[in-house]
């Protein structure tokens, strides 16, 4: 994958991120707050919650997802873009494109959510 390409979606992600956390934070949560690029494990579904939990909820997802960015932005300055922070070798181009922002590859990603 172009690096070039990379920081560019990157970034984007980045900054969809911070609108759609500005807006959270301006309205409240809410169903018109999207956070398309966070990770919604079906397992969380915080319908069950207060409207303030689930936004605290979704806040949280959003900043953890947007250290993700940060970090990925970091190797691509680093050069070390593309390789598992873990075990060294090269992410797929396929994961990549899908998620620029992964440190780890399939394997490692695996193995890191299974110790969680
Ligand atoms: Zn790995």
């Amino acid at each position: 994958m172009d690096v070039q390409d990379a920081r560019q979606q990157l970034e984007q992600m980045l900054h969809e991120l911070d609108t759609a956390t500005t807006t959270l934070e301006h309205e409240g949560a809410g169903d018109s707050a999207e956070l398309s690029h966070v990770d919604q494990h079906p397992g969380d579904n915080a319908s069950d919650l207060v409207d303030q939990d689930r936004e605290n909820a979704l806040l949280e997802a959003a900043e953890g997802q947007r250290e993700q960015i940060r970090a990925a932005l970091q190797r691509l300055d680093d050069g070390t873009f593309g390789t598992c922070v873990d075990c060294g070798v090269a992410i797929s181009e396929a994961r990549l494109m899908v998620r620029p922002e992964a440190a780890r590859c399939v394997e490692c990603q695996s193995k890191a959510e299974d110790a969680a």
